[in-house]
């Protein structure tokens, strides 16, 4: 019987990565179509490491919020929509971050920031859990570890992954937090958000929430933007509400079956927004 000839881990490491160096080249050839460009050659597992070294980073630069009620609450709701994604094979690690800002993130390897200013911010669980759901789709869609290959390529990334460049790591990773002026990483295409809020629509509707509070919030956040644009510059910058999201929201909405019994509101969600301070007015 012939055997086998599994190729060796080390085998498959350099054959992808000379995949991705040739990847790279036909990147930069004009009239490269867009599968290429959607192509991700960075593995859950490497994701994950450069994800902890992303966090591990960004946490010196952020203040953690630590009420464990409060904590336990945001992490409850983003597991249950991690449970109703499209991607709840990895482990995802949910923190809250104490700023006034009303913003979320999410950055490579399931690491998902939620500001107390949003938490504040939302008149309801839907309005909270849409955001979080919209985050949640960046890491289902793997849009930050394919925003990276595509703006460094795949040998700077695979350097990182392998712990070989701290410096820019840092670098990064202080623009991952909104620090440092490299605010531009997160700013995903349009298609991108768009493919964010269709997976939030997808996993609070399957969660039983009701997904309408996407729609609502991010009316609520245009009209407060234009009256009082404090506090809300970084949402703005990285993931902007706009009446095109929110008429694609809607009318991904349309199209589920009618579901009555979805949820909007929870008291837990009340008494944990009790436990926030009030929020400084601008
Ligand atoms: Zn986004």
């Amino acid at each position: 019987m012939p055997s086998h000839h599994r190729p060796s881990a080390a085998r498959v490491r350099a054959m992808r990565r000379a995949i991705g160096i040739a990847l790279v080249v036909a990147l930069t050839l004009p009239g490269c179509g867009k599968a290429l460009r959607n192509f991700n050659l960075i593995s859950d597992q490497e994701e994950s490491q450069l994800g902890q070294q992303f966090s591990r980073e960004i946490e010196q630069e952020i203040k953690l919020w630590r009420n464990p009620e409060v904590v336990d609450y945001i992490d409850d709701l983003g597991q249950r929509l991690v449970q109703h994604s499209q991607r709840s094979d990895i482990p995802y690690h949910i923190k809250v971050v104490d700023t006034d800002e009303v913003n979320a993130f999410a950055i490579p390897g399931g690491y998902l920031y939620v500001n107390r200013g949003l938490i504040s911010a939302a008149e309801n669980e839907s309005e909270l859990a849409g955001v979080m759901g919209h985050e949640i789709g960046h890491v289902v869609g793997r849009h930050g570890s394919k925003q990276l290959s595509k703006q460094y390529g795949l040998q700077i990334i695979t350097s990182l992954i392998l712990g070989e460049n701290p410096g820019f790591v840092r670098q990064l990773a202080g623009g991952f937090a909104g620090f440092g002026g490299q605010v531009g990483l997160l700013r995903y295409s349009r298609e991108a958000e768009t493919e964010a809020d269709l997976y939030s629509v997808h996993e609070l509707y399957d969660a039983g929430i009701d997904p309408q509070g996407m729609a609502t919030f991010f009316e609520k956040l245009l009209a407060l933007h234009d009256t009082e644009p404090g506090g809300l510059e970084k949402l703005f910058s990285t993931h902007p509400p706009t009446r095109e999201r929110i008429a694609i929201v809607r009318a991904e909405i349309a199209k589920l079956p009618p579901k009555a019994y979805a949820a909007k509101d929870s008291d837990r969600f009340h008494a944990i927004q009790r436990k926030l301070p009030a929020m400084k007015k601008k």
